[in-house]
């Protein structure tokens, strides 16, 4: 029985992650993450892992920064305890398994000690994943009848470690360290010395399962220099055993023509996602540095009746038509009545998700695009609602009223700074390609980067911009926000020459392989 019986029971689900790869999170996983009232979660954990959390689900960052701060593990353990006591269903998400490595044991046993119910989610650990990503099988019949999984993390020049490395250097299986890379030189040595075959293959996986994910391969007498050589960073482990040999032959990873290359993203996050997902797959390391966010206006559903077409410009405004008709008790079929246009085909996406196809879908996704089309249209038309953002461009209402159209410029939402915490500015600062989407991203990411400049202030904002790296190069998706760009003392060095999605990520692909 519980001692407060009104209270609900608080309960602890130790979550493995996985290595990197969102793909790799398991059912059960996601299902908690969803679920989760509050989650406490580490570094290492695949960037995505977090988008399927309730928004009003309580987040924590409870890892460590490398060598700098980190949260005590007495602290992580006292706010489980506490969370779990207030009722909630608290989701401690770790990287790969909860217990490889990962300290999850001793939680386990802080939450058994304080009477808290837990429950373990294993997951899939690196020491596995990151070598078969690299085409390494851990045991291999004739190869490796055995797999040790060990922590580099202990210095053994210190001699002070629970390694017992005459033991580990007999071993007749694969060795995989964990937290090895800087102690690459040192396990090496203290292996060789113990007597461990120095020509025996060994390999450094490097961000496993990751967009981005680079194999060294070497010899144990070898490895260490290579890897220095590499410039091999953390996350990464160290293979050791005959089937580190089998990385060449057995690669399998296709060649990612983004490899390597780190692209920043500076679009509202809920649009980012998509362009985030396209740009990893192709194997890019993507920043995400949201500059801005859209927030509906309040206000009364429209009557669509009275209009004889409707144009839509963003996904975001898409969705605020819909949430002010759901809140009038409203659904698709008030959009029987006039025909519907669309700026590009992420807004034709959206509309498709609420069961509407737009008929009219301009070939150029700009409002240019659209006059074009609409000035073809039989019957002309005569009483026109833009549904769009409080402070999108006269362009459009203006054309349509020299069409002879009587135009409603309707403002759904607007859009408002986002500031990304420092260290991910930092890094979209250094990225290999910074991608504008509109001018209103450029604006904001200048202010925020600045932190003087008011968004329109342009006075500031050549100072800001020399706060982008020099080999940064910039990619705009149209003329319009390339213009935003110039104002602001910057020169795109990419256009994309269709101003959608598709067309961004073929102007990138083009730049990347022409460089
Ligand atoms: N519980 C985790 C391990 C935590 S210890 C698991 O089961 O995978 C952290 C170490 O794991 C890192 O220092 C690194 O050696 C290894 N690691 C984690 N993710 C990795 C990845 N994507 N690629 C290579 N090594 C990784």
């Amino acid at each position: 029985m519980s001692e407060a019986p009104e209270a609900p029971e608080g309960r602890v689900y130790l979550v493995g992650a996985g290595p990197g790869d969102p793909g790799l999170l398991t059912a059960r996983a996601l299902e908690l993450i969803a679920a989760a009232d509050t989650i406490l979660h580490d570094r290492l954990i695949p960037a995505r892992a977090l988008a399927g959390a309730r928004p009003d689900a309580e987040l924590l960052y409870v890892g460590k920064e490398g060598a700098g701060e980190s949260v005590p593990q007495q602290d992580t353990e006292r706010l489980l305890v506490d969370r779990a006591r207030a009722g909630r269903r608290v989701v401690r998400l770790k990287g790969g398994d909860p217990f490889v490595f990962g300290r999850g044991g001793e939680e386990a046993l802080a939450l058994r000690a304080a009477g808290i119910p837990f429950e373990v989610v294993p997951g899939v650990s690196s020491g596995v994943a990151a070598p078969a990503y690299a085409g390494i099988p851990v045991t291999h019949r004739g190869l490796a009848s055995a797999v040790a999984l060990v922590t580099g993390h202990e210095d053994p020049a210190k001699g002070d470690g629970d390694i017992n490395w005459p033991a580990l250097a007999a071993f007749p299986g694969t060795l995989v360290f964990y937290m090895g890379v800087r102690r690459l030189p040192a396990i090496a040595r203290s292996l060789i010395e113990a007597g461990r075959d120095p020509r025996e293959p060994a390999a450094v996986v490097e961000r496993g399962t990751l967009p981005d994910q680079r194999t060294i391969t070497a010899t144990l007498a070898t490895i260490a220099d290579s890897a220095e050589r590499e410039r091999v960073r953390a996350p990464s482990l160290t293979v050791v055993g005959p089937v580190a040999a089998l990385a060449g032959e057995l690669a399998w990873l296709p060649e990612r023509p983004l490899a390597g290359i780190a692209v920043a993203v500076t679009r509202a996050r809920p649009q980012a996602s998509a362009l985030a997902a396209r740009l990893s797959s192709l194997g890019a390391r993507v920043v995400q540095a949201p500059a801005i966010r859209t927030r509906p206006l309040p206000g009364p559903a429209p009557d669509l009746a009275g209009y004889d077409l409707l144009c839509l410009s963003s996904p975001a405004g898409v969705e605020a038509l819909f949430e002010r008709l759901a809140a009038a008790g409203r659904d698709a079929r008030a959009l029987a009545g006039p025909r519907v246009a669309a700026i590009g085909p992420g807004t034709a996406h959206a509309l498709a998700e609420h069961g509407i196809r737009a008929d009219i879908l301009p070939e150029r996704s700009v409002a240019e695009g659209l006059l074009e089309a609409l000035a073809e249209l039989r019957p002309p038309p005569r009483r026109v609602l833009l549904a769009r953002a409080r402070e999108a461009r006269e362009l459009l209402p203006r054309g349509l009223r020299e069409l002879g159209a009587e135009v409603e410029d309707l403002a759904l939402y607007e859009t408002v700074a986002d500031a990304p915490p420092e260290p991910v500015l930092t890094q979209a600062l250094a990225a290999d390609y910074l991608t504008f989407t509109s001018a209103s991203t450029v604006r904001f990411f200048l202010h925020a980067i600045g932190g003087r400049a008011t968004p329109g202030d342009t006075a500031n904002a050549p100072t800001n911009a020399r706060a982008i790296a020099a080999h940064t190069r910039i990619l705009s998706i149209g003329p319009v926000t390339s213009a935003a760009l110039r104002e602001h003392g910057l020169e795109p060095h990419v256009e994309a020459a269709e101003h959608d999605m598709d067309g961004l990520v073929r102007a990138l692909l083009a730049d990347v392989a022409a460089r």
